[in-house]
């Protein structure tokens, strides 16, 4: 998985001005009673779940099925549930979507009749317009040129590459599944076949990495002059391999740093925050950085609190205040779309309350450097934030842990360190 694309998903509202009765009863509570509710009229994006990897790495705790795993006919049985689902939900983007991510999993690991049954069903049904960013994410070892004329062919436009590190030995530490010499070999093929907004995805903390080889990989990344990167410290999940070889190794020894520390950790994240400022990126999320304009905007959706639609086996949408996830396995999933059954069971559906939507929004958009749009926070709620959160908002006021800048409120760079612990005294708040 490109851990680009966010865990957390936000909702927002539908399309339309409306005032229904369940909004004046939310409002009522927040003091707001008979303001007019004015609904985002964005577009939805799109996102495309393909739950398929050659290999499981060590560390992944994401569904994803691998494929030498998986019995022959599992991935033609995806594509048939996939495009009953997509020929069902096509309706939720009836003006067409913002933005396409076809995310997973590994979605270069499928051939390429696969993958070009995968990009012809959804053009078949969604309207994409020609500027909308179309990424596909992948991993070196996956990437063959038929594969990427596929790609160029329906207009994929963006392409997010899971490096993770330019090191054989911490590859093979996390059980990724290739080299650092095929993740070369995958950013020469991508450029030539004409992708000019690449991601590169890279991890820190990884067992036994110290600075100076966290500082060599982030080197030889920028030495491609990526458009965007995203970088991730490790999670150490439990239940995963490596979680296993960690206890293992710490209870006989004690004294074993496998991993880096906390503090080194900081360290690795400060230098490298530092040195692509130096290099002109903007760090526009709490771990990604673009050169101007090349920020993701399907991800930017899902910070600002865009509706979006998530299909395939453990897809996520949200829409109109509705938020519900797909079963995940894939033979269920085909079923099901087969059958005419509901795909999500009723512990995944959740009906956000209006008071979850606007913490879920202060949350994620204080990730963003730019912060949480004042105006767009009023016409999407009614009320002003600086009303509703009055009360941490002023308990952080000496500290200049926010800032108002022109119509933002943003987190103060110097706490981003600690900005979740600050970010959860909106939960619950408004
Ligand atoms: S490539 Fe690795 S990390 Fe990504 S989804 Fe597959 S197994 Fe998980």
């Amino acid at each position: 998985m490109d851990r680009e694309e966010p865990n957390d998903r936000v909702m927002t509202t539908g399309d339309e001005t409306i005032m229904d009765e369940r909004m004046m009863l939310d409002r009522d509570m927040v003091k707001c009673r008979g303001a007019m509710y004015r609904a985002p009229t964005r577009l939805p994006s799109l996102y495309i779940h393909v739950p398929f990897c050659v290999r499981k790495c060590d560390y992944c705790a994401f569904y994803s099925h691998t494929l030498v795993d998986s019995p022959k006919d599992f991935v033609v049985m995806y594509l048939e549930g996939l495009e009953v689902e997509i020929a069902k939900r096509r309706n939720d983007a009836p003006h067409g979507i913002s933005s396409l991510f076809i995310g997973g999993g590994t979605p270069t690991a499928l051939q390429d009749r696969d993958l070009e049954r995968l990009m012809e069903i959804i053009h078949r049904h969604f309207r994409l317009n020609r500027e909308a960013e179309q990424t596909m994410e992948g991993n070196p070892g996956t990437l063959i040129s038929s594969k990427l004329d596929i790609l160029r062919r329906y207009g994929i436009n963006r392409f997010s590459l899971g490096v993770q590190a330019f090191d054989d030995k911490l590859l093979r530490a996390v059980g990724r599944m290739h080299t650092a010499g095929q993740a070369r070999e995958a950013i020469t093929r991508l450029r030539t076949a004409g992708f000019n907004n690449l991601n590169l995805d890279l991890m820190f903390g990884l067992p036994m990495q110290d600075m100076r080889a966290w500082q060599a990989s982030l080197e030889e990344a920028l030495s491609y002059s990526p458009e965007h990167l995203s970088l991730y410290g490790l999670m150490l999940e439990e239940g995963t391999p490596l979680y296993t070889r960690y206890t293992e190794l710490t209870n006989a020894h004690s004294e074993l740093k496998w991993l880096p520390d906390d503090d080194l950790q900081a360290e690795m994240q400060e230098w490298a925050v530092e040195r692509l400022k130096q290099e002109g990126y903007s760090q526009y999320e709490t771990s990604n950085f673009a050169r101007p304009g090349y920020e993701c905007r399907h991800n930017l959706g899902y910070w600002r609190g865009a509706d979006y639609i998530g299909l395939g086996p453990g897809g996520v949408s949200c829409l109109d205040r509705m938020r519900w996830k797909n079963i995940e396995e894939v033979g269920l999933y085909q079923s099901r779309l087969q059958d005419g059954q509901d795909l999500c069971e009723e512990t995944e559906k959740e009906s956000l309350t209006w008071h979850e939507c606007m913490a879920e929004r202060m949350i994620l958009g204080l990730r963003l450097q730019e912060g949480v749009n004042l105006t767009a926070f009023r016409n999407d709620f009614g009320v002003d934030l600086r009303d509703i959160y009055r009360d941490v908002l002023e308990r952080y006021k000496n500290k200049d842990v926010f800032v108002v800048q022109g119509d933002y409120l943003c987190l103060n760079p110097k706490y981003s360190f600690v900005a979740n612990s600050i970010l959860q005294e909106f939960v619950g708040l408004a």
